[in-house]
């Protein structure tokens, strides 16, 4: 089944090239700038999870070792959190995440490849949501009015690039539609964050990667 999602996965990357060609005047992530990749959730559905374990199996050992000691060091975080403030969500910085490079880039799963574009949620009265990074300087930071939490026109107007701030329907409801993944011919399956993943995962993941080398 992995082979017809990275089908999708192959459509998806051309879209989202689209879409970040589009939008360059405004974008400025470069290698280093982790920040969306820190203390979040990470959904992923299951056969996203499913890539994101072939990446790991396919990292140098020393690499493989550090996101698993990173995983080991999040699951105990997030024991400690259950146990202090079980309300609260669990955000964690990505294990995966080695020198604030993504390690396993090729196999990273969709919510990774959305980072950094201004979305909407389609039949929403929500306003187009900017990337938290606009905020820090980043990404639509050159357009945004901080005031109204929304992309100036002036700002527009002044910078004279040709195509607008435009918002894209990458929802992650959107990304992982079970109807278009029928179409390709796979299921996402059930959605958890990535760490829950690695939680149930564990014992039969050390066996595999025991076994890998
Ligand atoms: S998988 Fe890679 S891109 Fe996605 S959050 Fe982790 S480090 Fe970032
Ligand atoms: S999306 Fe924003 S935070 Fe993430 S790499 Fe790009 S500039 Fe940095």
């Amino acid at each position: 089944m992995l082979d017809k999602y990275i089908l999708y996965l192959e459509y998806m990357t051309n879209k989202f090239q689209n879409f970040f060609e589009n939008q360059k005047d405004y974008i400025c992530c470069k290698k280093g700038c982790a920040k969306c990749c820190k203390h979040a959730q990470f959904p992923y559905s299951e056969i996203e999870f499913r890539m994101i374990y072939e990446g790991l199996k396919s990292l140098d050992s020393d690499i493989q070792r550090q996101v698993l000691d990173n995983i080991d060091r999040i699951i105990i975080e997030k024991q400690k959190h259950n146990e202090e403030k079980s309300d609260e969500k669990f955000r964690y910085d990505c294990p995966f995440l080695i020198d604030n490079i993504c390690s396993v880039y090729m196999y990273r799963g969709l919510i990774c490849r959305s980072f950094g574009l201004m979305s909407f949620v389609p039949n929403s009265e929500e306003t187009p949501k900017i990337p938290f990074c606009a905020y820090e300087g980043l990404n639509y930071s050159n357009v945004l009015d901080e005031v109204k939490n929304n992309i100036s026109d002036v700002k527009f107007a002044e910078s004279k690039f040709v195509k607008e701030p435009m918002a894209y329907n990458i929802d992650y409801a959107t990304l992982i539609n079970e109807e278009i993944a029928k179409g390709f011919g796979f299921k996402f399956g059930e959605v958890k964050p990535l760490i829950e993943w690695f939680i149930q995962w564990k014992e039969e993941l050390m066996e595999k990667l025991n076994n890998f080398h």
